[in-house]
């Protein structure tokens, strides 16, 4: 039987405690989940009345409020999501921003429900979980499938619940209702940060690229565009629907277009066709993978010819996987430092929203590009240290953050 998302994370977690030789109490403590709130959502929508399961799992708090975004999929379910809220407790930890770890999830396919019925979800979801949230207390953001819009309805119905303004208690929102400018390119950026980052340190510079993306939502279709402006070539994407690729590469704004006009993706263009499995084993130097977790497993990890894996979405790479990459110098940038610039801008809206004072898009990405090239450099210094792989390394750095914070607090 392979392990589930939530035990992956479980067994990175305690084998970075292991060799830091941690006191095994607090890391019992730290692989556990400190809150899960389990709720049904009763809807009225334009299908008639439907319950859908709804997930808040509170992980850790030791180094600040609870973080992390809201997911509105089919699979959602709680083993996935404590598996993510665990990711976002040691994403924080990474980029040492002061914030803790948590993730909520409601099992829905929003391709199925209409605009009002989805804006009657997020309501609801609000509502019922407004007791946990709140600025110093849980503060949740978009993840797969929601969005500033998203944000929106939930921060009205907190408000309408706590009867004040409290635009602090989520991030992730329109600009308008206190977003920050820079949010919504967060994820991609701070994951080409890392990497250009990367590649001057182990190659000297950055040189053209050829680049593969799998998804091309507001991770993976933002880097593409940031990327192919930075000079690289990018020779292959995908959505949930497919993949095009063309060895020459190809301005992915036009794909984009096609993709917003509703067409098929590669339609209208000289571009050939491939599978999303297809894509993933497409001969590259960088594949992005910003769809879905559990893309790169032990059945194709084999196959995959790019020489640096980038990982914008959370766990695209299982265990299994990571032997393989290891074993053929495949480098994973992985998920935990590569799309950290997300929570990261958030963590500035946050910031921005206490204090009532807005910075420009100019200074939110100064600001990001420090931590994340601050980041890469600590998590490589534990790579040399300790010998590991990148992501072993940001782990052995989350975990010891993590671990000294609840210490310090006396957690036993
Ligand atoms: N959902 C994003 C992530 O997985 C952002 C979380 C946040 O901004 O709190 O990192």
């Amino acid at each position: 039987m392979k392990n589930t998302p939530f035990e992956n994370i479980q067994k990175r977690i305690d084998s970075a405690a292991q060799i830091l030789k941690l006191d095994s109490h607090i890391t019992k403590l730290l692989l556990t989940p400190e809150n899960i709130v389990e709720k049904t959502l009763e809807v009225e929508t334009s299908k008639g009345k439907k319950s859908f399961p709804a997930y808040r799992v509170q992980f850790n708090n030791a180094r600040g409020p609870y973080k992390g975004g809201i997911r509105f999929h089919h699979e959602a379910d709680l083993d996935e999501v404590s598996a993510l809220a665990a990711g976002m407790a040691i994403k924080c930890s990474v980029v040492g921003i002061p914030l803790g770890g948590a993730k909520g999830g409601v099992t829905i396919n929003p391709k199925e429900y209409t605009e009002a019925d989805l804006e009657q979800v997020s309501r609801a979801f609000a509502r019922e979980m407004a007791p946990y949230l709140g600025v110093d207390k849980d503060i949740p953001a978009p993840d797969v499938y929601t969005n500033g819009q998203t944000m929106a309805w939930m921060l009205d119905e907190y408000e309408k619940v706590i009867g004040k303004n409290e635009p602090g208690m989520i991030t992730g929102k329109p600009i308008v209702l206190g977003g920050s400018l820079g949010r919504d390119t967060a994820t991609a950026q701070g994951g080409v940060y890392v990497l250009h980052t990367y590649l001057e340190k182990v190659e000297g510079g950055v040189k053209p690229k050829k680049i593969v993306i799998q998804g091309l939502g507001n991770a993976g279709g933002v880097a593409a565009e940031i990327l192919h402006k930075a000079g690289h070539s990018i020779i292959g994407v995908s959505d949930s629907t497919g993949g095009v690729w063309s060895d020459a590469g190809f301005d992915p704004a036009l794909v984009m277009k096609n993709k917003e006009e509703g067409k098929k993706l590669g339609e209208g263009l000289k571009l050939n066709s491939v599978t999303n499995e297809e894509l993933l084993l497409l001969p590259c130097d960088v594949l992005v993978v910003a769809a879905l977790d559990n893309q790169l497993r032990e059945d194709n990890a084999g196959q995959v010819k790019a020489k640096i894996v980038l990982e914008l979405a959370n766990g695209p790479t299982t265990p299994e996987a990571d032997k393989i990459f290891e074993s053929k110098g495949i480098v994973v940038i992985p998920d935990v430092l590569a799309n950290a610039g997300g929570v990261t801008v958030s963590y500035f809206e946050w910031v921005q929203n206490r204090q009532q004072y807005y910075w420009s898009l100019t200074e939110v990405q100064e600001k990001l590009k420090v931590i994340m090239v601050d980041s890469l450099h600590e998590v490589m210094n534990y790579q040399k240290k300790y010998m590991s792989s990148l992501r072993g390394a940001a782990y052995l750095l989350a975990v010891h953050r993590l671990y000294e914070a609840m210490r310090l607090r006396g957690r036993k």
